[in-house]
């Protein structure tokens, strides 16, 4: 496996640093660099210009055969994490005060990037290739609602079965009508099968502990047990309801003021007829 290292440092420029950075990733296997401000800024849209893959905040990287692993902290350093990528070209941009050592411990010496100071900064346009559609933004700071979806809506329900379409037009009528923000679970944002079928949502979506703590007036929780960690998201939301199939969720511990004990689809159907 042939690992490359760039030494990165000073301000450099985005518009000269993206060609320089993508260039270098270019047709390589592994390129390390040390993750400061500027690398950070460029090696993102450097990467998926060369067609890379491309992992942050690295703090170890050790060769066990022919595989590189490497190691970063999830859930804000609570979970050291180790992995590894098929990938190639692979960027790996590891902390900035162990580059020389994860380098050294590699037995790889790190050249300096070159940079083409004197192309020109300006961007020009070239002309439009596609102009998305564009989606409506679930996320409504200014609703007095926060309507919170959580993992229940992709379990097989009663009759054994997963009713995904459903679950989506019950969540988006709800949210066309009542115009409601949407939150949700962190169970139900990490899931493939949301990420494709509900694609009104994303990580940005997720309530909670390592997620956001908005500021609605009123909460409504669906298909969500209110664990602690995705509690604490509420912590400024003041009038809370939950519909729960549980009558022992999280929620009926004293974390909403009223707990429904019935069926999410019925009742978020029902809701959107009366609407
Ligand atoms: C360090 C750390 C940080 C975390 N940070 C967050 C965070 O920021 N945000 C977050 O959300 N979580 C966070 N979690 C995860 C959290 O602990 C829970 O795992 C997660 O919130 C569970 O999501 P859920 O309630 O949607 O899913 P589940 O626990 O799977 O609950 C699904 C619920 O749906 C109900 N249900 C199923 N079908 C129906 C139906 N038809 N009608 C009504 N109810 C139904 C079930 O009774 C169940 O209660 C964190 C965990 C850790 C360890």
């Amino acid at each position: 496996m042939t690992i490359k290292a760039f030494q990165v440092s000073g301000n450099g420029v985005y518009a000269q640093d993206v060609p320089a950075f993508a260039a270098a990733i270019q047709g390589a296997e592994v390129v390390l660099f040390p993750g400061n401000s500027r690398v950070k800024r460029s090696v993102p849209a450097a990467a998926l210009r060369a067609g890379a893959a491309v992992d942050t905040n690295v703090v170890d990287l050790a060769l066990e055969g022919d595989r590189l692993v490497a190691q970063r902290w999830a859930y804000r350093q609570r979970i050291l994490t180790t992995f590894t990528r098929a990938a190639r070209p692979w960027a790996v941009v590891v902390d900035p005060s162990l580059f020389a050592d994860v380098c050294a411990k590699l037995g790889v010496t790190a050249e300096t990037l070159s940079v083409d100071a004197s192309s020109s900064t300006r961007t020009t346009v070239e002309g439009l290739v596609a102009a998305g559609a564009g989606g409506e933004s679930t996320i409504k700071p200014d609703s007095p609602l926060l309507f919170v979806a959580g993992a229940g809506w992709t379990k097989k329900q009663a009759d054994g079965a997963l009713h995904l379409d459903d679950a989506a037009d019950a969540i988006k009528g709800f949210l066309a009508k009542s115009g409601a923000s949407l939150g949700s679970s962190k169970s139900l944002v990490d899931m493939p099968e949301a990420a494709a079928k509900f694609t009104f949502m994303s990580h940005m979506n997720q309530v909670g502990q390592t997620g956001s703590t908005p500021r609605h007036a009123k909460g409504l929780s669906t298909c969500c047990h209110g664990e602690e960690p995705h509690v604490v998201g509420w912590r400024f939301v003041n009038e809370r309801r939950a519909v729960n199939l549980d009558a022992n969720c999280g929620w009926a511990q004293g974390k909403a003021d009223v707990l429904y004990v019935a069926d999410a689809f019925e009742v978020v159907k029902k809701l959107n007829e009366m609407l």
